[in-house]
């Protein structure tokens, strides 16, 4: 099916999005835009606009879309923003990442997933989006620093690297908390002074952050 017949069912999920406090406008016009549609299977087509998650294989889920967007708007993107997500999964909130800064990088541990949410993202025409198969725990050293962190799934702590990969001012999105407890989507801010702000956005429910056992990468 094309993605034009999903457009009016696209706008309705938006607007219940906009109606549950999301006021950020460049965070709806992504939502607008972007069709999550091409981001789950084929079966779940007509399921990807509800507002909840969806399996894209290795037992990983395309995140809510509400969250999504609540992670977006904390994140205070601004169209010059270079940005970075950890845990790409199937690519949407990169895309929509793409459609609000100037440049993303987003990293996924699963290469299977980090390929399919490459041809997805190609296959849009989205040019400023790059994904790449590593462990997030580590950042992404090779294009730091970056304005703001989003990252889609579970901490115990907010990683060092993703701190230290933060520009001044920078900002970092992150669930913490244990994979079967209690999580708390943070956010810390990097000020002028190199020291960090937290603050805590509420109770959510991510997959854990899976730090394979190796070595850092080289930065
Ligand atoms: N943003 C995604 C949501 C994917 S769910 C989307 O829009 O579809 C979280 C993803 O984080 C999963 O794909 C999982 O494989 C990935 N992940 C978990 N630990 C990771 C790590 N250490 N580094 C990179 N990705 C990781």
């Amino acid at each position: 099916m094309p993605y034009e017949d999903f457009a009016p069912v696209r706008r309705r999920m938006a607007d219940r999005i906009a109606r549950r406090g999301i006021r950020d406008a460049r965070v709806l016009d992504a939502l607008r835009t972007v069709p999550r549609e091409a981001f789950v299977d084929q079966n779940d087509q007509t399921a990807a606009y509800e507002d909840r998650p969806l399996p894209i294989g290795e037992q990983q889920t395309i995140s809510q879309p509400f969250i999504v967007a609540l992670m977006l708007e904390a994140a205070e993107l601004k169209p010059e923003d270079h940005v970075l997500e950890i845990g790409a999964g199937s690519g949407y909130a990169a895309a929509l990442l793409g459609h609000m800064v100037a440049q993303v990088h987003a990293v996924e541990r699963h290469e299977s997933l980090a390929k399919a949410a490459e041809g997805r993202i190609e296959a849009l025409g989205i040019k400023n989006v790059a994904i790449v198969t590593a462990d997030g725990t580590w950042g992404w050293p090779l294009a730091a620093p970056y304005n703001a962190i989003l990252v889609a799934a579970a901490a115990e702590e907010a990683p060092q690297a993703l701190l230290d990969q933060l520009a001044p001012g920078g900002r970092l999105i992150i669930p913490i908390g244990p994979e079967h407890g209690p999580q708390w989507l943070m956010k810390y801010v990097r000020r002028q002074d190199g020291s960090f702000s937290a603050r805590d956005l509420g109770e959510v429910r991510f997959v854990p952050l899976i730090s394979d056992p190796t070595d850092p990468p080289q930065s």
